[in-house]
């Protein structure tokens, strides 16, 4: 029986994070091969113009920079499967599996960049007015409103942060509560109540985005969670801020995660508890989650397991690369 490759690194996540820890691998000559999801791209594939990201001037699209991000990596070797992992086994520096279905995969490392996703209100119109007026990003869309009515939903600290960001554009924002209490700390929600152009609406939280006669959010169905009130209020921007879901389901049994399930990591370094394996991006980081944060850890990942490539000593369990020698890694490139 033919004995099974096995891979220098195997990349789980095609968005910011995956792609970069990718290239950076693929130019370590660790012909890095990426699990990047059925529908790869990440959260900036549902994102229309990015205006924050280093290096584009005039902005660009998210799909397209996505697939920017993919054709690098792909020009130095990276090698794709455009489904979604079904599960994996982790060990402790032996042998990482990782399955579609049946079909295996073997390999020294593994690069987590899973990514998260925004948690959603689940009511009509949420989905459908996505890029039109509806978003679950204020850093990326709060300036696409100026001079305009904004609502911002939910009491966190994500709710806080949009809302004073959204507020130096915004002619008039609410930040929408479905309690009287804020989860926020009280720093954050003080430094909102300051800007001038807040106001709170609680206990309410949306029952319908609903769309003008251009196609473009025009106002919001709103219940009083307390007497099931209804009442409409215009905006044509609301931004759903009610916390990130991390896509890390399939590891949450075999790294350590947090008791939200962002996988941890240790201080300064993407490695988890278990050798070989390392996390990077959104399903890592609750607090800036921005594309290029995650890729800034995408490229701290492949560095980290190139280097644990470089120091480990091939464990017994591991029979690394079967019929050949361990892939020769490059030196890291210098600044
Ligand atoms: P969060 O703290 O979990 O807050 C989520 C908010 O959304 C809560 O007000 C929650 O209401 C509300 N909510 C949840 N599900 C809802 C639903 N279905 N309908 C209506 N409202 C709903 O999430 P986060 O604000 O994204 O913050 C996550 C973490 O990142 C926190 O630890 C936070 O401190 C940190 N963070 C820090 C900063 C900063 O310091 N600059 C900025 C952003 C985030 P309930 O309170 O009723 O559950």
């Amino acid at each position: 029986m033919a004995e099974q490759k096995i891979e220098n690194v195997i990349i789980v996540g095609g968005g910011p994070s995956g792609y970069t820890a990718a290239l950076y691998t693929a130019r370590a000559n660790l012909e890095p091969l990426v699990f990047e999801g059925f529908q790869w791209g990440g959260q900036l594939q549902n994102t229309t113009d990015v205006e924050n990201y280093p290096g584009y001037p005039e902005g660009i699209m998210g799909p397209e920079m996505m697939t920017q991000f993919r054709a690098q990596a792909e020009r130095f070797g990276t090698r794709f499967v455009t489904d979604d992992v079904d599960r994996v086994e982790l060990s402790d520096g032996g042998v990482q599996r990782v399955f579609l279905g049946d079909e295996e995969h073997l390999a020294k490392t593994v690069i987590l960049a899973m990514g998260a996703e925004p948690r959603r209100l689940g009511v009509p119109g949420e989905m459908e007015l996505g890029g039109r007026g509806v978003s679950t990003c204020g850093v990326c869309d709060g300036a696409f409103f100026k001079e305009q009515k904004v609502i911002v939903i939910g009491g966190g600290d994500s709710a806080m942060e949009d809302s004073i960001f959204i507020s130096k554009f915004a002619s008039e924002l609410t930040i929408v509560n479905r309690r009287d209490e804020f989860r926020a700390s009280k720093i954050m929600f003080d430094r909102a109540g300051e800007q001038g152009n807040i106001n709170l609406k609680t206990p309410y939280v949306p029952e319908e985005f609903v769309a003008g006669e251009d196609g473009k959010l025009n106002r919001i169905r709103l219940r009083n969670a307390e007497t099931g009130e209804q009442e409409e209020i215009e905006a044509n921007g609301a931004f759903v801020a009610i916390g990130h879901i991390p896509k890390s389901e399939i590891v949450s049994d075999q790294v350590d995660t947090d008791e939200d399930g962002y996988i941890v990591t240790q201080p300064g370094s993407t490695r988890t508890n278990l050798g070989g394996v390392f996390a990077v991006g959104d399903v890592v980081d609750h607090t800036y989650r921005q594309a290029v944060t995650a890729a800034g850890t995408g490229c701290m990942g492949a560095l980290d397991a190139e280097w644990y490539l470089r120091d480990t000593p091939p464990s017994p369990e591991a029979h690394w690369m079967p019929g050949g020698e361990p892939a020769e890694i490059a030196p890291t490139p210098g600044p």
